[in-house]
């Protein structure tokens, strides 16, 4: 059975918030940055790797500093930024409903979470990051990597989908739950991109290896 106590847990964000403080990696989006560029930069990060956001994020903003601007653009203009990213098409035509929706509110992002999820794009996931980001809130940003970490730290996960599975979410939540909620998100997303990462997990210099369940079954996982 998995060890999931408290003990295990506050392991991993001693070590993972000591490893962020010099190895962490720098974005735009984490210096000071208003709600709409807080909003934009975790839209354009769903799915995507941070360093291709980072490529036109400063650029973009540049272009669209603000909801009234991104609801009035030419929709080919936002595909264009949008196609390094794939999906573009799809993502664009969500973007600017986003956006549309926003200039209606005038700006504000509701607390209530039943309200914000029913923003056009607010998923799970941008749900949460907006906690985090605007509101402080400790919230996770579980992604697939995310994900990896925990179930390699922890043991795996029960159903397929992320979103869904109550051992993930709850681990997730617990993990975060901390004063230091957005710098722990970012350190296991650093963490997930360099340190442990999906093919080939750099498992000897890293900082969790001792308390691992991946590493401490790492004959069964064949992962030496
Ligand atoms: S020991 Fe390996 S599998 Fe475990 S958290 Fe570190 S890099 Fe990931």
């Amino acid at each position: 059975m998995a060890d999931v106590s408290e003990k295990k847990i506050k392991y991993l964000q001693r070590k993972l918030l000591a490893w962020y403080k010099t190895s962490g990696r720098h974005f735009p989006w984490r210096n000071k940055i208003t709600n709409y560029q807080a909003v934009i930069a975790e839209v354009l990060l769903q799915r995507t790797k941070a360093e291709t956001v980072a490529k036109f994020y400063v650029q973009f903003l540049k272009d669209y500093p603000n909801w009234k601007s991104l609801a009035e653009a030419d929709i080919k203009d936002i595909e264009d930024y949008l196609k390094p990213v794939g999906l573009y098409r799809q993502r664009s035509v969500r973007l600017q409903n986003l956006a549309k929706e926003m200039v209606k509110r005038g700006g504000r992002l509701p607390k209530d979470r039943q309200d914000l999820e029913s923003i056009p794009f607010m998923g799970q996931y941008i749900a949460n990051a907006v906690e985090l980001v605007v509101f402080n809130q400790p919230s996770p940003l579980v992604d697939v990597n995310m994900a990896r970490v925990i179930e390699r730290y922890f043991g795996p996960r029960e159903m397929a989908d992320i979103r869904y599975d109550p051992y993930l979410q709850g681990l997730a939540y617990r993990i975060v739950h901390h004063k230091e909620a957005k710098y722990l998100n970012w350190a296991i997303l650093d963490f997930a991109a360099l340190i442990c990462i999906a093919r080939k997990p750099k498992c000897e210099i890293c900082t969790l290896k001792n308390r691992c369940s991946y590493y401490g079954n790492s004959s069964r996982y064949n992962i030496r």
